[in-house]
């Protein structure tokens, strides 16, 4: 009896799959704000891990279909990731610093209703991101004059 690990039993499904997916999880955890797939691939290039674009690409599809990302279409029309619970939610996003905060639907719900009403639609889904500049962003811009 040689065999001493006591870690468990690798993931069965795919050992392959859980390597790059471990690295990826490990980046993004590095992250603050939002990020894109470039970012990433800058920062495995940064630490030297044996990260490629289209592996990381693929793997934030991944994470995008589990429910553990969401995309974000930035007003210059480029998108950008962010981590995020699976619940229903909305981000106001900080257009200089790329930070993020959700918020519920607490007051949107009404105006949902509201629109529902008017149009006659029966509203199934609905997506709402706010841009502006966070509370640190505007405290920089202030002392900056
Ligand atoms: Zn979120
Ligand atoms: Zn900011
Ligand atoms: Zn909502």
């Amino acid at each position: 009896m040689t065999e001493t690990s006591t870690l468990p039993t690798v993931d069965r499904a795919g050992p392959r799959q859980t390597r790059p997916r471990r690295l990826v999880a490990e980046l993004i955890a590095g992250r603050t704000g939002h990020f894109t797939a470039a970012d990433l691939a800058a920062d495995a290039q940064g630490r030297g891990l044996p990260l490629g674009r289209a592996t990381i690409f693929r793997t934030l599809e991944l994470l995008l279909g589990g429910g553990a990302l969401e995309r974000i279409d930035l007003p210059d029309g480029s998108h950008a990731y962010v981590e995020c619970a699976p619940s229903h939610h909305h981000h106001a996003v900080c257009s200089r610093c790329g930070s993020v905060v959700d918020f519920d639907d607490a007051e949107l719900a009404a105006v949902v209703r509201a629109v529902a009403r008017r149009t006659g639609f029966r509203i199934d889904s609905h997506r709402l991101e706010l841009f502006g500049l966070c509370p640190a962003c505007q405290a920089g811009e202030r002392s900056a004059g």
